[in-house]
Order: C-alpha cells, then sequence, then structure tokens
C-alpha cells in the first residue's frame, strides 16, 4: 500500500519490454544500451524505434534473453528519470488492460499525465522549480481565453462552409461560446472564426479566467455535522478497514447524508497519511461537491476535469505522486491518479452510465475502482441512492458490505410523486397535451408561491423528428439511420451523431415533396410553449445546445439566485444540485427512456426518475413531482413513484436470472463496422461463426446472440452489426472472446470490431443518447 518505485531492472539484464502506444495487444523487445544498463524501471517513459518513427513508450519488465537478436532495435533514451507510475498503479493497469483486453501501450497512454515541456523538464531536472509554488499559481493564476459572439443581423446570401455553418449556429444559439469549446465541434475552429469575422458575422475577443473554475471563490473552513446514527454506523464500519481494504455499497436516498460519510471517512484516511480518489459521474456538473470537499479539506485537492491544461493537469499529477495532495476528485479517469499511498476509493452515483468509457480503452471506472482498492488494501465505497444491480448482487454475495441510509439527514421528506395520466387528462391551457391540466395547475401554482420549477425532457432540439405530408418519409441524416433534429431557434436539422446540418424549410430528402411535420417535442418547444403561457415567469432552457462545461454552472448559478422560475432541460438538470428553492419536478415524458431496446431499459427508467424526483423539495418547503405518462401502469413507474428500490430490484433481478444477463450472465459485445453494407454483415458473420465454432460455445457453456444490426445501423456512412457472447463463467466467456480478439488482431480488410467487455450500451454521454430516432423503428434507441 506504500508508494513502491518499482525497482531497477538489474544492470545485467540485456533486453526490456515496452508497451508502445499503438493499437496492437502485444509488448515489444527492445536492447538496452550500455548508458541506460541499470538505469531503467518498469513504468518509465522512454523513447523508442518503431517501424520509421521514434515513439515514447512504457518500459514493462526487463528480460535476460530474446530469440530476436540479431534485428533488435535499442531503447532510444529514457524520457523522464522517474517513472510515470509507481508499482501499485503499474500493475493495476496492467491487469486492466487485460482485463479489457486493450493495447497496454494505449491504456498506459491514456492514464499517463502529459509529457512536461522541455523548458519544465529541464528546469525540474535541475532543481530549480518548487512544485508547490507551480501548483499554486496553476490553481489560482488566472489564464487568457478567447470568446466569440454573434454579431450580425443576419447570414443571407452568405455562403458559409460547413464548419463555418457549425460554428454560426452554435454561437447564434448561445450568444456566446468559448473558442476552446468549439473545439469539440469543429477540427480547427481558429481560422474559421477568423474568416466569420472577417465576413462580420462573429466578434471574438480576449478575457481572463481564472485558470481553474473549481478554485474560483474562497472558502471558510467548517467542521460539518454531527453524524446520525446510520451515518456513523456506516462511518465506522468503514474505517475500520482502512489499511487493511474492504468494499461497501453505501445505499441511501438522495439527501441522505452519504457525502457527509465520505468526508468523514477521507477525513480519517488522511490523519493516517491515507489519500482517497472521488469519482463522480460529471465533474463540471457537480461543482457544489468540490465546494464541501474545500471546506472541509482546504485547497490540497486535485480536481481532474477536461478544462484543466495540459501543464496543471501534470502539476496535478506531480501533487498526487508525491504525496503533496491526498485528495483527487474526478470524472472516471480520476481512477488512474497516481496517489501516493491511496488508503479510499469513493464512487459517487455508482450506478451511472458516464462511469464507462464508450471508446478506445472501454473501462468501467467502478468496476476498475473495485479492482485497484483490492489489489491496493484501500477501502472502496459505491454510493448510491438506486444502487446498480451489479453492486446489490455483490453485496448480496457478500462481496460487499451493504450500508444503508435510510431517510434524508434534514428535516425534510422525500417529496410526494403523482402520475399523470397523459390518455386521461385534458390538455391544458396551454393547448399542447404535454403540458398537461394538473402540470400546469401545479405550475400555476408554485409560481404564485414564489417557488421554482424543473422540467425534465431528454430530448433536445424543437422537435425529434419532420415527416413529409407527400411521402411520410422521416428525415434523415445521409450518413446515418438517425433522423434529424427540428432546432428552430438557428433555423436547422441537425444529426446528433454526426454534427451533419441542413436549413431548415427545405422540402423532403427523398421525394421533393412538402411540407414537412413536426412529430414529437425537445427541449426547444417546451422552452417556447413555457414562456408563452406563463409570460411572467422567467423560463430558461438547459441543454447541450444552451451550455456545455462552465456553461452549465452559470445557468444553475441562476436558477439558485432565483433568476429562473422554470428551468427546462435534458438530463443536465438532473444530476447532483442541491437546489433549495426547487418545490416542483416535472417529468414530460416518464416512460421515454424504457423504450430503449436494452436489457437495462428498466432499471435505467428507474435511476432516472428517481434522480429526477430527488431534485424536489430540498430546501424549507416540501417538494411535489409530476411523472406525466401515457403508460400510468406500468411497474416501474409505480415503483419510482413509491420510491420503492427494494420492490423494483426484486422484480429486475428475477428477470435478469430467467435471461442470464448481468448481474447473474457475463456479456462481451462485438460491433463490426465497414463503409461497405455487406462487408460489416459479413465480417460479423464470421466473426460470430469463429465464436460458435470455439468449444466453450459449441457445448452450450457460452451463447452467441446474433449478429443482427445494431440499432442504428448506419453512423457515420458505416454500416453496423453486432452480435453478443454470453455466459455464466467468465473463463469460458473469455476464451471464446479471446479468439474473437485474436482474429480481430490479423486484421479485418477496411471492416473495423469493437470487442467489448461487460459492454453498457447506455453508458454514453446522455447528450448523445437523448433524442435518437431511427427512420424505421421510430422509437428512442441507443447508439449500439
Ligand atoms: P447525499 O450525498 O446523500 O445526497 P448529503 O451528504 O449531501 O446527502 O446531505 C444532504 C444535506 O444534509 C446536506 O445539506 C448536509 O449538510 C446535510 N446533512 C448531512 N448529514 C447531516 C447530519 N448528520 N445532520 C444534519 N445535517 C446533515
Ligand atoms: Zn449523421
Amino acid at each position: 500500500m506504500s508508494p513502491v518505485e518499482s525497482s531497477l531492472i538489474a544492470e545485467s539484464i540485456r533486453y526490456v519490454e515496452v508497451a508502445v502506444a499503438v493499437p496492437l495487444r502485444r509488448v515489444f523487445t527492445y536492447a538496452i544500451p550500455e548508458a541506460l544498463a541499470g538505469r531503467l524501471r518498469p513504468g518509465m517513459r522512454v523513447l523508442v524505434p518503431f517501424a520509421r518513427r521514434k515513439l515514447p513508450g512504457f518500459v514493462v519488465a526487463g528480460l535476460a534473453e530474446t530469440s530476436l537478436d540479431a534485428q533488435i532495435k535499442a531503447v532510444l533514451d529514457v524520457l523522464e528519470e522517474a517513472p510515470v507510475f509507481d508499482s501499485e498503479l503499474f500493475s493495476f493497469l496492467r491487469e486492466a488492460a487485460r482485463y479489457y483486453m486493450h493495447p497496454l501501450g494505449e491504456a498506459l497512454r491514456m492514464a499517463a499525465p502529459a509529457m512536461p515541456s522541455d523548458a519544465l523538464k529541464s528546469l525540474r531536472k535541475a532543481g530549480k522549480l518548487d512544485a508547490q509554488d507551480n501548483v499554486r499559481g496553476a490553481k489560482l493564476g488566472v489564464r487568457k481565453m478567447t470568446f466569440v459572439k454573434w454579431a450580425a443581423e443576419a447570414e443571407e446570401g452568405l455562403r458559409l462552409g460547413k464548419s463555418q455553418q457549425m460554428v454560426v449556429a452554435l454561437v447564434r444559439e448561445r450568444g456566446e461560446v468559448a473558442l476552446d469549446e468549439l473545439k469539440h465541434h469543429v477540427r480547427s475552429p481558429r481560422p474559421v472564426v477568423k474568416a466569420l469575422v472577417e465576413k462580420g458575422l462573429l466578434t471574438s475577443e480576449e478575457r481572463e479566467v481564472a485558470a481553474d473554475p473549481f478554485f474560483e471563490t474562497t472558502i471558510e473552513p467548517i467542521s460539518g455535522p454531527t453524524p446520525n446514527k446510520e451515518q456513523a454506523l456506516a462511518i465506522n464500519a468503514m474505517v475500520g478497514r482502512l489499511g487493511q481494504g474492504g468494499g461497501f455499497l453505501l445505499h441511501g436516498v438522495t439527501g441522505s447524508g452519504k457525502t457527509e460519510v465520505y468526508l468523514r471517512l477521507i477525513a480519517e484516511a488522511r490523519e493516517r497519511g491515507l489519500g482517497a480518489i472521488v469519482l463522480v459521474p460529471e465533474i463540471a456538473l457537480t461543482p457544489q461537491l468540490v465546494h464541501r470537499f474545500r471546506e472541509r479539506f482546504g485547497d490540497a485537492i486535485a480536481v481532474i476535469h477536461s478544462e484543466l491544461g495540459d501543464r496543471a493537469r501534470d502539476d496535478a499529477f506531480r501533487g498526487l505522486h508525491s504525496g503533496r495532495l491526498q485528495l483527487a476528485i474526478g470524472a472516471r479517469s480520476a481512477l488512474f491518479a497516481p496517489m501516493h499511498r491511496l488508503g479510499v476509493i469513493v464512487v459517487d452515483e455508482e450506478h451511472d452510465g458516464s462511469f464507462k468509457q464508450e471508446e478506445g480503452f472501454r473501462y468501467h471506472a467502478r468496476d476498475m475502482a473495485l479492482l485497484r482498492a483490492h489489489r491496493a488494501g484501500a477501502v472502496c465505497v459505491l454510493g448510491s441512492a438506486t444502487p446498480s444491480l451489479e453492486s446489490v448482487q455483490l453485496a448480496e454475495t457478500g462481496k460487499l458490505t451493504r450500508l444503508t441510509l435510510s431517510s434524508r439527514a434534514t428535516a425534510q421528506t422525500l417529496p410526494a410523486v403523482e402520475l399523470v395520466d397523459l390518455r386521461r387528462h385534458r390538455k391544458g391551457p396551454s393547448g399542447h397535451r404535454l403540458i398537461s391540466a394538473p402540470l400546469h395547475h401545479a405550475l400555476e401554482e408554485c409560481l404564485d408561491q414564489k417557488g421554482q420549477a424543473i422540467l425534465f425532457l431528454n430530448r433536445r432540439g424543437f422537435a425529434p423528428a419532420l415527416r413529409c405530408e407527400a411521402c411520410s418519409e422521416i428525415q434523415t441524416c445521409p450518413a446515418c439511420s438517425v433522423a434529424l433534429t427540428y432546432h428552430r431557434g438557428p433555423g436547422l436539422l441537425r444529426c446528433h451523431y454526426c454534427d451533419f446540418m441542413r436549413k431548415a424549410g427545405q422540402p423532403c430528402l427523398a421525394c421533393g415533396g412538402e411540407p414537412l411535420v413536426e412529430l414529437g417535442a425537445g427541449t426547444e418547444q417546451i422552452e417556447t410553449l413555457l414562456s408563452e403561457t406563463f409570460p411572467s415567469a422567467r423560463v430558461a432552457r438547459l441543454d447541450r445546445d444552451t451550455a456545455s462545461g462552465r456553461g452549465v454552472e452559470s445557468v444553475m448559478d441562476r436558477l439558485r439566485r432565483h433568476e429562473i422560475d422554470i428551468l427546462v432541460g435534458t438530463q443536465m438538470v438532473t444530476k447532483g444540485h442541491d437546489l433549495p428553492g426547487v418545490t416542483l419536478v416535472g417529468v414530460i415524458v416518464a416512460e421515454q427512456s424504457l423504450a430503449f431496446p436494452d436489457f437495462r431499459a428498466p432499471e435505467r427508467t428507474f435511476q432516472l426518475l428517481s434522480q429526477v424526483a430527488g431534485r424536489a423539495g430540498r430546501g424549507e418547503h416540501p417538494g411535489r413531482v409530476l411523472l406525466q405518462t401515457y403508460q400510468a401502469d406500468h411497474v416501474v413507474l409505480r415503483w419510482a413513484q413509491h420510491h420503492d428500490f427494494e420492490a423494483f430490484c426484486r422484480a429486475e433481478m428475477v428477470e435478469r436470472a430467467t435471461h442470464g444477463f448481468p448481474p447473474f450472465g457475463r456479456l462481451i459485445s462485438v460491433r463490426v463496422d465497414a463503409a461497405d453494407e455487406a462487408q460489416a454483415r459479413t465480417t460479423a458473420a464470421q466473426l460470430a461463426g469463429l465464436a460458435r465454432r470455439h468449444p466453450a460455445a459449441a457445448s452450450g457453456q457460452v451463447d452467441v446472440l446474433g449478429p443482427a444490426p445494431a440499432p442504428i445501423a448506419k453512423l457515420r456512412a458505416r454500416y453496423r452489426y453486432r452480435f453478443l457472447l454470453r455466459a455464466s463463467d467468465r473463463a469460458a466467456l473469455r476464451a471464446v472472446g479471446k479468439v474473437v480478439v485474436d482474429r480481430v488482431d490479423e486484421g479485418l480488410g477496411t471492416a473495423r470490431a469493437i470487442v467489448d467487455i461487460d459492454p453498457v450500451t447506455y453508458n454514453l454521454d446522455p447528450g448523445q443518447i437523448e433524442n435518437v430516432i431511427t427512420s424505421k423503428t421510430r422509437a428512442i434507441i441507443p447508439v449500439h
């Protein structure tokens, strides 16, 4: 558990295995040149010749001999004297890469801090840079950022390229966007913005902002409330395992004081010189949590988030590595924080889909947190109001200790939840059936009493689809089998997957006919409706079209300051915020996520509704929650209505066991894509055939389901097929997975395959799964 640098590779050892950051599932052997003999350690970053390039790689282990002697190349140089990973983190990463059958070099590169710039490196080498001053500078300092603003009245008559259109649409909708943020939307925003400024459409200005938004304000330290009985029980159980290790499932309703338990546990760990990692679903959405940690522990915290520059990230990592910083908070990638003496890992909202990385190294941060903690002898706490069935099952089988916080920590009770049957209730005065009479009256009452309301609908845009009156075709993206969303503000039809867009008001893509009829409603439409229906109320919208990054927090701040009466939003409004003024929560269509073709859809829906409902009544006034639905008899909605996790969990466990799905069976999914439909189909069939011929599959120990077209059958002009391996025996499942991976490594021509161990298809950015309608099913579905 204490930090152990990996031991030096002995001077007599002549070869070394290096994990190079290339997408190949193997390590490479190099000779150790004279000058580096006795200087290498596992986890060190070195430079090696690879093909005709020089690439960084990580030393894995020494080799006494090799059969390749003749053509072997030598390591070129050591890039950093100190190993990037200590032995605990390095061996954990090796294990994780092995578990996910992922190229080690890529996994290591992802987990490693950016290389320090040459200047920094030589300063450090010469001992001229005080690491502490450096980190403080990065945290409390300011940096210059460029912001782009909308300037023109109209862009009529101007011919704009695709990137230009994209930037114009974004800036127009939001009024102002940081140049850095545009990087997420177009490849090189600088020249695009420059051109648009010259055309008079945009203006740009530089402003100073705090280098790290999480440390913008100063904070008075506080000691926190005295734990209640259940909290004390939980804290004692966890503290008793500090220094030895143990896994806990902390099940407590929203507001039951889970965070308080984490804080106390971490305080105890710090007393013993042990560090802690806290993983949260989306760090940008939880500044309040960071605030509470700063109140308790001061500013010696590494907040790891995507807006952190390379330099600040590097400094944070070095602070953790050296033991100067004992606490890291961040989204899933903070799992790889190089903590000096790891004592605690907390996974808050452990059920959340964002803990699964859905590209590149497809790890699940919750599962890996358990693994890392177990190996390091650390305490791991999974906290949630609606634990995942996987975690419940681990508790049932004694692998986790379950601790319960059964009521809210303050005087508030859980909000009353009402189901509004949209089949029975009339349209409200707004004239729109999605603002039913009961919801309308609840909003009226809420506004009368000077309360605030949050309305949740997981679809952005004005209308999620448009249908041609003439030929009945839904307007779909040319590159994806996904309906185009109508965005009325910028006057565009957009694909939420590939950023294709087209001006609204044009005829049907299929037949050239007209008119196009709007189907369904998105947040933009609900916002518009409410502004018209309640003209004196201040209505705002929060989704990925209106805000991202810090923008989210500024909307939440406005809500907290009561500058907003009604907030309409996507999943962004459901997470973690403590908003005392919110007394009414409305869910526009409660069963929306039930329609996803995935066995986790009921679980996902239950979690989502519980989470949204938890936003109401956190202040001194009791909360009220309305769930509008066309399926008022659906049991999942009933259980959510009664906050009945146990009933939901019992029933759902039976379903899963019956079908051999997790947490009872294990899964590996294989998705093949290719530009040519037939090639995607036959490649998937070949790989699935290979899996079927494996003895473990032939004997029926492992099921091979599929292949079949993926729910989104075409994405970015590539056709997608998938199949699933399912088994209760992990070794058998992996053996079959391995033959598929080996075949993939031999190359599939222009087809590609993604092998996903323990897939969680929902675990996509909610911004991506919202609002997807295929032309065929007309149901809302996730990407896979
Ligand atoms: P959770 O993380 O489960 O949502 P929090 O830890 O945020 O719950 O607690 C909810 C609120 O209750 C917070 O304002 C917190 O300060 C307060 N709280 C927590 N524990 C106690 C306690 N033992 N006594 C009084 N207030 C508490
Ligand atoms: Zn598209």
